[in-house]
């Protein structure tokens, strides 16, 4: 999983399947256990939802944080579809189990501690704290850092991932070599404004099934949609990601 939005996809999909519902049995592998997890026992699920591309799983007082990263997966089923070794965190429930497979952070514990400690650690997420001034201050602060690199930081935009950092930067006319110190203040509005609005039609495209093609402008293609001319693909240092620009109209 890359994106934000996708977490929220999974979460909502646990809710449609799990809310409400009592907790029979827990069974956890992570060493950031810092409560009985059987203390869920005889509670209910009684809310899912991400923070970035955290997914976050609230039971009576305790917060499950789950983030999947390249290999982790999440399973509604009766049996476990793959080996047991892999599982690391297994929710009974009366029909159906919630098996999530292979995430590298498993993390239990009171729901106020992980929480704050989430606050913390991570900045602007547009699905769930968004605040536009703020992510602004968090943006201009780091001057001498390239746009395209400082969209992946989780710290300040909590929940972009590679997809999305290439397809605002294209709509905003930004080059992701532009220092954070040269960019002028109208940049920097279409920046947020767009990191919002991709957010969010990111969701609604998942969500009702769609998937995100038609919202991809340059991410995996070859010619610009508004010039023509071909676009330029390579790996942006020093996060090595993917990236896709058009050299006539990202200035
Ligand atoms: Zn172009």
């Amino acid at each position: 999983m890359t994106e934000g939005p996708t977490a929220r996809l999974r979460a909502l999909q646990i809710e449609d399947e799990f809310k409400g519902k009592e907790v029979k049995d827990v069974l956890v592998r992570s060493k950031k256990v810092y409560v009985d997890p059987k203390c869920m026992v005889g509670k209910r699920l009684e809310k899912a939802t991400s923070f970035g591309k955290n997914i976050l799983l609230y039971i009576g007082n305790y917060l499950i944080r789950v983030h999947l990263m390249m290999y982790g997966s999440i399973r509604f089923e009766k049996d476990y579809s793959k080996p047991f070794r892999q599982v690391r965190l297994a929710l009974f429930f009366k029909d159906k189990n919630l098996v999530i497979y292979n995430a590298p952070i498993v993390e239990i514990g009171l729901k106020g501690e992980i929480e704050e400690k989430l606050i913390r650690s991570y900045g602007i997420d547009p699905l769930t704290n968004w605040d536009k001034e703020k992510l602004k201050e968090l943006l201009v602060g780091e001057k001498e850092r390239k746009i395209g690199d400082l969209l992946l930081d989780q710290r300040i935009f909590n929940g972009i991932g590679n997809i999305l950092r290439n397809e605002i930067l294209f709509r905003a006319r930004v080059n992701p070599e532009r220092l954070v110190k040269d960019l002028n203040e109208k940049e920097i509005e279409a920046i947020a404004d767009f990191t919002k609005e991709l957010c969010y039609r990111f969701l609604e495209l998942k969500r009702s099934g769609k998937g995100i093609k038609s919202m991809l402008l340059v991410y995996n293609k070859k010619k610009c949609p508004i010039c023509g001319g071909g676009l330029k693909f390579y790996r942006q240092q020093p996060n090595s990601r993917k990236t896709f620009v058009c050299p006539n109209c990202q200035i």
